[in-house]
């Protein structure tokens, strides 16, 4: 049989007429690995696949998805041309008529309700170009204060908690190169084994050279088996736990007491409020037994150089940005930052995590990181949008809250740009119904996704295969995605759509580019002199240079490998401790009689974000056509429930129905979902919509449920 398919495949080469290959980066993670489209034309047909390509973060290394990663732009379903809803029927229309519709529908609006009436969602999967200029879309084209993006439910606690303590929020404080020689390595709530695959080898490789790995989860991972200590805590107990280990650090005194002295702010009242803890007290609250807190904080207090790591498990919390702050604290009492092979990142989740999150598509920002609410940063950005200072908006507010607007009919209008919300958003039931009381909704994406299904209008947008830009990856490291591959029916890139759109409403003066570069150009303009400083990158470096991390201030400026080696970016120049609770301020889920059981929520190797591009890869849809829930053996014993079988998960917020799946390395009194399935699987229909306080992000990781077999045994 090998034989027979050996031959086969060789007979298919020899039948190669041309091969075409196209330089591109893979659309998924922050990772951005780049890759390469090879188009070979047969005689009757031609046939794709996506290879590696060299690079100083992914060296050349691709996953399952990023392997598929053509399948989802080829698929026969991809949006081609404008589709307006007739009668409750998508019918294609001009791009003439959609923009006629869209500057009817804008004006109408605004005219009766006022600017705000509008909202515009953005992305962390677009580029850095689109990010930028959705932003100044918003602000000047629609003159609305409400904007946000899906990074609001991803990156937001991280990079609040990195601002507070550092003064500065970049994904990793380092290059990747430091990793594999740096001595202990603490990863809390990262599963990058599924997540972002390619990154593994550098913790592998510092495994090798004798790294000791913490790895912190409820449930074991492909990440955790790499971990020599797993500290299995319960949900939600992350900024106990990292209370816990710093009690310890100060306990043994593992300080680096002249690196607090000269660094850092704030030490002495973090030792006072962790010396009032009671280790008894993180030991029943975390389930994490004191000899492995112990454990793990002897090692990272020890060994010379270490780093530390978060991601959603610790940040998808209503105290997420706190509970990183803790993580920082552990870091900056052993002085483990600012030099050689000590560092934090934060391993980003989406494509753009990273550079979507700088440049002005959030509520309260402008480009470079600016505030919208500084005055001085205001009169820079309305200085380079050549526009008045008075005319700029002013902040407004989060992903989740624009939501809560649109239900209460403040916000009439909204402009989509590839997300998905309703499904990825908490209390997805509720979202639904708010996306479904707009009056006007236009959806730029490649699918019709749940949310495009509501729109009035979908514009199809091009892919990362088709459209030019950069992307800021899981380092800060800004690379160029030479995209080229030819676009089909009437697709247009979405800098382009948002250009013609503002052609429309008047304000054309302020949109007249005619490519990525150009508007990268005057993105570099806008952040000079902010703490995303790319005034100093050029495409034309980003080509020879095969990536720049920022800060970079100047043409010859090399960018910044390693940051706060000598000040943190707070004007003082030193980093912030502050005491961090056990408790959150805004409560989360507790497990009663009613809902005994955590739940927590995740990815899987083969899928990303709400599945809208790879349950359209055959490839990567096989792997996972349904969502799981996966349960200790001896709880699904306790409940009734089988290996495999369908099983009802109700929370105080809704009910889905999805497939048991038996695991001894999860907690007994956790249950685990992924998200990346939307109706009776989306287990965003279970989510609390409760926010933290310091930056949004609502508390995917942590609800209460109850299980019970889908169909009743007594009906068989
Ligand atoms: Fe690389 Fe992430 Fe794409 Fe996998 S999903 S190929 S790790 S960018």
């Amino acid at each position: 049989m090998t034989e027979m398919l050996l031959k086969y495949f060789r007979e298919q080469q020899k039948q190669v007429e041309t091969e075409r290959i196209y330089n591109t980066q893979c659309p998924y993670c922050s990772m951005q690995c780049k890759m390469q489209l090879v188009e070979q034309t047969h005689v009757k047909r031609k046939t794709y696949k996506t290879i590696g390509r060299d690079n100083p973060t992914s060296q050349g290394r691709l996953c399952i998805k990023g392997m598929n990663a053509h399948q989802h732009p080829l698929h026969k379903d991809r949006i081609q041309y404008p589709l307006l809803k007739v009668n409750g029927e998508f019918v294609k229309i001009s791009w003439r008529e959609a923009l006629d519709y869209i500057k009817e529908h804008v004006t109408e609006i605004q005219e009766k309700n006022g600017a705000d009436a509008l909202g515009v969602y953005g992305s962390a999967s677009i580029t850095n170009e689109e990010a930028y200029l959705l932003g100044k879309f918003a602000r000047v084209a629609l003159k609305t204060k409400y904007i946000d993006y899906n990074g609001r439910l991803c990156m937001s606690a991280a990079a609040s908690a990195a601002s507070k303590t550092f003064g500065m929020d970049r994904g990793f404080t380092n290059s990747l190169q430091e990793i594999p020689f740096t001595e202990c390595i603490m990863l809390a709530g990262t599963n990058i084994a599924e997540c972002q695959p390619t990154i593994m080898p550098y913790f592998e490789k510092a495994k090798e050279n004798g790294a000791f790995i913490i790895a912190i989860d409820p449930r074991e991972t492909g990440t955790t088996k790499i971990a020599d200590l797993h500290l299995k805590l319960k949900p939600g107990s992350d900024a106990a736990l990292a209370n816990g280990i710093l009690k310890v650090i100060i306990e043994e005194n593992y300080l680096d007491e002249r690196f607090l002295q000269e660094r850092v702010n704030g030490f002495e009242e973090v030792m006072q409020y962790v010396a009032s803890l009671e280790f008894s007290v993180i030991e029943e609250k975390t389930g994490v037994p004191l000899e492995k807190m112990y454990q793990a904080a002897r090692m990272f207090g020890q060994r010379e150089t270490g780093m530390i790591f978060t991601a959603r498990g610790v940040e998808q919390q209503t105290d997420g940005s706190a509970a990183v702050q803790n993580f920082l604290n552990i870091l900056l009492s052993v002085g483990k930052i600012g030099k050689p092979r000590c560092g934090y990142g934060a391993i980003t989740g989406q494509g753009n995590g990273q550079g979507a999150r700088e440049h002005g598509q959030k509520a309260d920002q402008l480009p470079g990181y600016r505030s919208i609410e500084n005055h001085e940063h205001r009169m820079y950005i309305a200085d380079v949008w050549n526009i008045e200072e008075k005319d700029l908006p002013r902040k407004g507010v989060s992903a989740y809250e624009m939501i809560e607007k649109i239900h209460d009919g403040e916000i009439k209008g909204l402009f989509l740009v590839c997300s998905n919300p309703t499904v990825s958003n908490p209390n997805a039931n509720f979202v639904k119904k708010a996306f479904e009381k707009l009056e006007f909704l236009v959806v730029a994406d490649l699918f019709e996704s749940e949310t495009a299904k509501l729109a009035n209008l979908i514009l199809p947008a091009s892919s990362y295969l088709e459209d030019e830009g950069t992307m800021t990856n899981v380092e800060g490291r800004v690379t160029l995605r030479e995209a080229s591959f030819p676009r089909r029916g009437e697709i247009k890139h979405d800098w382009e759509i948002l250009c013609e759109i503002a052609k429309v409403l008047g304000k054309e003066e302020y949109f007249s580019f005619s490519s990525a570069e150009e508007i990268f150009n005057e993105l570099r303009i806008a952040s000079k002199g902010g703490i995303a400083d790319y005034s100093g990158i050029t495409y034309e470096r980003l080509r020879a240079e095969k990536g720049i991390l920022w800060p970079c201030r100047s043409l010859t400026d090399k960018g910044t490998e390693r940051l706060f080696e000598t000040r943190f970016a707070h004007s003082d120049g030193k980093a912030m401790m502050v005491p961090v609770s056990n408790q959150a301020i805004v409560p989360k889920a507790k497990i009663t009689k009613k809902y005994p059981l955590y739940l927590t929520t995740g990815r899987v190797v083969s899928h990303y974000l709400t599945g809208v591009q790879t349950r359209k890869s055959a490839s990567l849809s096989a792997r996972n056509f349904e969502s799981f829930m996966e349960i200790h053996p001896s709880t699904a014993k306790k409940y009734e429930i089988s290996n495999q079988e369908l099983v009802q998960i109700e929370s105080s917020y809704g009910r889905i129905v999805v497939r048991s799946k038996f695991s001894e390395g999860i907690r007994p009194d956790t249950v685990f979902v992924p998200f990346h399935w939307a109706d009776s699987q989306n287990v965003n229909n279970l989510v609390s919509e409760k926010l933290d306080p310091a930056c949004k992000m609502p508390g995917f990781k942590v609800s209460a449920v109850n299980i019970s077999p889908s169909v009743k045994r007594s009906s068989y």
